[in-house]
């Protein structure tokens, strides 16, 4: 079998946003299935629009989804010679010729096409005048009048376009500069690749691409046009939607595998599954479970998707993605040991990794923000002796795991009458600020003596201030 080689062709005019996104995602998990090779050419040759910070956007998104690319980044804006080449060919085969008609004049065909009630089209003009290379000149492409040019899409099906639908359409224009569907053939031929993976809205320009395919004489690669992603309201996703970009993602507290098992689920299924890891998607990606019926982009199933993602991965796994946002209010986390071991404790009550780092302030903080209705109803009086009590106890164990902790708590609990609430609910309290937090065991643990020390005995002259 030959080896499978897809690409992803951004045209850097603005962020990495989600449609873009699956795109990339797709041709990865499909060259990761197969084993092949998955290639990134960035498509910058309208100059006006594209832009080095829309380029390093690209990446930026790429990277954090943790997708790698094999071959590349390759620029259009450095392949002209390759271009002018096959335009050349093109033409010396006769199939392209130069033309020379004016804006204008080309403008008064189409109103003349209009007035028939035909499409606009160029109507021909240079087609046999054999024009050579001269200034202002563009190139066109000789397209078929007769006959059909038939897209066999795997996602769509046959879709039969007739040729006396296409004009001849401009392939090089007038300031030297390959059109698009030139530039994307040229580039898919001289990279070999072999399966063309796209949003359907480049369907449209099959047809011409295809034609000029056949006039290199090259074979057709595999088309899979996939369905656009679409908002709630069933319209093309967009900034009305909410937010469109990646990083944005990566900002609110998206775990990566997450934001790419629900990119995945947008237009591709593998029966009722909805959570996938990584090497799941790689396994079970084929282009014939992608769906014919468009993804509805659903912020909410995302974040459910996002809890459960963050509940099974693994600390080490979440670890580096949490940083930043701890790093946002200035605790320093090079303790790697700390941070991986409070993760356990924060994964099964954070839907975002924004949340979690919240969670943990009461463990990176160096003075506790006290909750004044949690003190008021917890620090009283009647618990200074428990307190004085747990923290002798404390200090005198070697190590903290959860038997040791709960001889210590019963011990308490039976030398001053109480219920294990009346003491847990102060001790939270005094180690982390507030009375709402995880199992207090693990808090302890996680802690570690000292900390816990300190805090008891600021929980106690809290108390005795009074
Ligand atoms: N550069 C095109 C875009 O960003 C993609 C071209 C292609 O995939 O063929 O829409």
């Amino acid at each position: 079998m030959r080896k499978i080689r897809t690409r992803f062709a951004p045209s850097p005019s603005g962020y990495l946003h989600v449609g873009g996104a699956r795109t990339a995602l797709f041709n990865w998990l499909y060259a990761q299935h197969t084993q092949g090779s998955f290639i990134l050419r960035i498509e910058d040759t309208d100059q006006a629009r594209s832009t080095d910070e829309s380029v390093r956007a690209i990446f930026e998104g790429l990277e954090w989804l943790g997708i790698q690319w094999d071959e590349g980044p390759f620029y259009q804006s450095q392949r002209s010679e390759i271009y002018a080449e096959h335009i050349d060919k093109l033409i010396s085969t006769g199939n392209a010729y130069y033309c020379t008609c004016t804006p204008d004049e080309i403008e008064a065909m189409r109103e003349k096409a209009r007035a028939k009630g035909e499409k606009p089209r160029y109507d021909g003009t240079c087609r046999n005048k054999e024009l050579g290379p001269q200034t202002g000149a563009v190139v066109r492409f000789k397209a078929p009048q007769s006959a059909n040019t038939i897209l066999d899409d795997v996602v769509k099906g046959s879709i039969v376009f007739a040729n006396n639908e296409l004009d001849d359409f401009v392939i090089r224009r007038s300031d030297g500069m390959p059109t698009y569907n030139l530039a994307v053939v040229v580039d898919d031929v001289t990279m070999n690749i072999n399966t063309v993976l796209r949003g359907d809205d480049h369907v449209m320009n099959t047809p011409k691409q295809i034609l000029i395919y056949q006039a290199l004489g090259h074979e057709l690669p595999v088309f899979a046009h996939v369905p656009m992603v679409l908002g709630d309201d069933r319209t093309r996703l967009s900034k009305r939607h909410g937010a469109t970009s990646v990083t944005a993602y990566r900002d609110m507290g998206l775990l990566p595998d997450a934001f790419v098992n629900y990119l995945a689920r947008l237009g591709w299924s593998y029966g009722d599954q909805e959570f996938f890891t990584r090497q799941e998607l790689i396994e079970k990606f084929t282009l014939e479970r992608i769906g014919k019926s468009a993804g509805i982009f659903d912020p909410v199933k995302m974040q459910a998707l996002n809890a459960d993602h963050i509940q099974a991965a693994a600390p080490e796994v979440i670890a580096p993605h949490v940083k930043p946002f701890l790093q946002e209010s200035g605790y320093n986390t090079d303790d790697e040991t700390y941070l991986k071991a409070l993760i356990p404790t924060l994964q099964p009550r954070s839907k975002t990794l924004r949340e979690m780092a919240e969670q943990a302030h009461f463990y990176y903080r160096p003075e506790l923000e006290y909750d004044e209705k949690a003190v008021k109803k917890f620090l009283k009086p009647a618990i200074v002796e428990p307190l004085k009590a747990l923290k002798e106890n404390l200090s005198s164990l070697t190590s903290f795991d959860e038997k040791k902790l709960e001889t210590v708590f019963v011990n308490l609990m039976e030398k001053f009458e109480i219920k294990l609430g009346k003491i847990a609910q102060p001790v939270r309290v005094a180690l982390t600020g507030t009375s709402v937090s995880p199992g207090i065991f693990e808090i302890i643990a996680v802690l570690g003596k000292k900390k816990v020390l300190q805090r008891l005995e600021k929980a106690i002259e809290l108390i005795q201030a009074r």
